[in-house]
């Protein structure tokens, strides 16, 4: 068992805006929304970082992208919209339980970085 806070989030020990959910992978919004439409996509079972991930992994990992686009469009995200995961301490990675952020709304997001 993991103390992580989204692995606590899973459990139902810290409520969340749930948008998603099946067997291995759950959805909810973020809690400081950088676009109208901004949720974070993550395994049930805790894996750290993209850094930590294993062959095991994989499905999980593809469902995570799998289910991407009807979060998205469910959110009202219906004209694409971006993935980010982070990872390890120079991609800025704050939460060690892997997550897929997806961002978007009615505009685009603008560039993908920004010096
Ligand atoms: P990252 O920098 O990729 O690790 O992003 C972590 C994200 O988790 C940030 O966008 C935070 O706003 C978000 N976050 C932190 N705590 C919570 C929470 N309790 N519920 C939802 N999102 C959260
Ligand atoms: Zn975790």
């Amino acid at each position: 068992m993991h103390d992580c806070l989204f692995c606590r989030i899973v459990r139902g020990e810290i409520p969340a805006a749930k948008v998603y959910e099946d067997d291995e992978v759950l959805a909810f919004r973020d809690i400081q929304p950088q676009r109208p439409v901004h949720v974070l996509v993550i395994p049930k079972r805790h894996i750290t970082s993209l850094a930590h991930a294993t062959p095991e992994d994989t499905l999980v990992l593809g469902r995570m992208l799998a289910v991407a686009n009807g979060i998205a469009v469910d959110q009202g995200s219906t004209d694409g919209f971006r993935s980010i995961i982070n990872t390890g301490r120079v991609g800025g990675q704050e939460v060690m339980h892997v997550h897929m952020h997806i961002v978007g709304g009615p505009d685009p997001v603008g560039p993908m970085l920004k010096r």
